[in-house]
């Protein structure tokens, strides 16, 4: 019988490297931020179905809390590797009428979920949230906080990404006083030829003084980001950027894979392929950061996230309560999440729905007096089931068939009869483990769960007319 992670609140989740599965495995896949994932929504979803379900709500009196996400697109530089919707300029007053649009949607949202519950989580991402000057941030977290009841610093988790490159000291502390709570820091890698390769030069010390600047200013957990596969790098270099970020002790640190998709994002034409790692390397240099960084004393949490044991985020999941959402993993209990800005992703209710993507279109809609809704989904039983699943796989690594059973009307060896037979082949690679009352992710499994959660996407085996397949998601290792 497997040790339950969750029902006895006992073992921290490991992971184990395997190069030899993993090299067989590797293939191009979601990252479940959404079920169904956004490629999914559809343009019949707009404004009024957005209506419908905020409606819906209300009939139900629901008090769950709210989070909201608030999208600052622009950025000053173009870093090569990016894969994000941003927009490169250096003419700031860009951000000036970007917030004008941007205040008129806060209102608008603000008033429909008025009475509703308590904003209990904000994330700031971009972009570049620090695009903003210091004003204008403190100007729009005084709009936000007129929009929607906060709840109170301690209980509240509110968060903005940062580059180190955009900020000051004073303006760390500023931020700790306009409302934030937890910073997270995009570094990379602190090599300097790496940095050049990729658009980013970033002094280590600059960084450096930042953390030393949220610790001072009281934030309650500093996150450094990492990439790893970007040109240039190598197990040397990776090694001492290793030594930098452990000696910086974040409590929480994101090593996100790099995709080379120059067919999909053009910044990435400007990185030479022949400075890429192998994939042979890039798999070293996966395995050593694993190796480090659990030596360190970081916890693997899933997919791309390592934390303290102390930690949130460790310890939520140790309970059972991590949660999984557009801003990778969250220890909030299930909550409405409204996002503003352009290209933002909202999940209320049983759907999902998604902001204009280019800035004309968002002003335009709000123009006319409407949210920018585009388009979305409405999920079915079906998604719901599979949502739940997913989250669980990913999140506690385990799956307790009983509960599903309990919260949906199925027998889940009939239900998903096809999908129990698929997974035997993992079984087999001994990476889970399938009990009559209980799927376990091994710790082989655990850097393939994105190849697990697969087996339950129904989606995936209704490919969408003209589109390549392989081609619309990154690796999943
Ligand atoms: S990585 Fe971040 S800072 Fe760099 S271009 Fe992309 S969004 Fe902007």
């Amino acid at each position: 019988m497997y040790n339950h992670a969750s029902s006895t609140g006992s073992a921290f989740p490991a992971v184990e490297f395997d190069a030899e599965i993993i090299g067989k495995l590797s293939q191009s896949g979601p990252r479940y931020t959404s079920y169904p994932t956004a490629d999914r929504f559809q343009p019949e979803f707009g404004y009024g179905q957005f209506l419908e379900a905020v409606a819906g709500l209300r009939m139900r009196r629901s008090s769950r809390p709210l989070s909201l996400y608030i999208h600052i697109p622009f950025c000053d530089t173009v870093c090569y590797y990016c894969g994000c919707n941003k927009i490169v300029t250096k003419d700031h007053s860009k951000a000036a009428t970007y917030l004008d649009y941007l205040k008129q949607e806060i209102d608008m949202q603000g008033r429909l979920f008025a009475g509703m519950g308590k904003l209990e989580q904000l994330h700031f991402g971009g972009g570049t949230p620090t695009y903003l000057s210091d004003r204008q941030m403190g100007d729009l977290m005084a709009h936000l906080h007129a929009s929607f009841d906060f709840a109170p610093d301690q209980q509240g988790e509110y968060s903005i990404e940062i580059d180190p490159r955009t900020v000051s000291v004073e303006r760390v502390h500023s931020l700790r006083k306009q409302g934030f709570n937890r910073i997270s820091l995009g570094v990379q890698d602190f090599d300097p030829d790496v940095q050049k390769a990729v658009n980013r030069i970033q002094p280590e010390a600059e960084t450096r003084a930042v953390i030393d600047a949220a610790r001072d200013a009281g934030f309650r957990s500093i996150s450094i980001d990492l990439i790893y596969g970007l040109p240039k790098q190598s197990m040397t270099s990776m090694e001492q950027t290793l030594d930098k970020v452990i000696a910086a002790n974040p409590d929480r640190i994101a090593l996100y894979n790099y995709a080379h998709l120059p067919h999909l994002f053009k910044p990435q034409r400007r990185i030479s392929e022949d400075d890429l790692p192998t994939p042979a390397v890039k798999l070293d240099l996966l395995a050593l950061c694993i190796r480090r960084l659990c030596a360190a004393g970081y916890v693997y949490i899933g997919m791309d996230h390592f934390a303290k044991p102390d930690d949130e985020l460790a310890v939520a999941q140790r309970q059972g309560r991590l949660q999984r959402n557009f801003q990778g993993y969250s220890t909030r209990a299930e909550s409405e999440l409204i996002s503003c800005g352009v290209s933002a992703i909202s999940a209320v209710g049983a759907t999902y729905s998604q902001n204009e993507k280019t800035l004309e279109g968002y002003y335009e809609k709000l123009d006319e007096g409407r949210l920018p809704v585009v388009r979305g989904i409405k999920l079915e039983n079906d998604d719901l089931l599979r949502r739940i699943l997913i989250q669980k796989l990913m999140c506690n690594f385990e799956l307790s068939i009983g509960s599903i059973e309990q919260s949906f009307p199925i027998r889940f060896s009939e239900y998903f009869a096809t999908e129990l037979q698929k997974l035997k082949a993992f079984e087999e690679d001994g990476l889970l483990i399938v009990e009559p009352d209980w799927i376990t992710v091994t710790p082989k499994g655990r850097l393939l769960i994105r190849n697990i959660c697969m087996v339950f996407d129904r989606y995936l085996s209704q490919p969408r007319l003209g589109e390549a397949q392989p081609l619309r998601y990154s690796k999943t290792i």
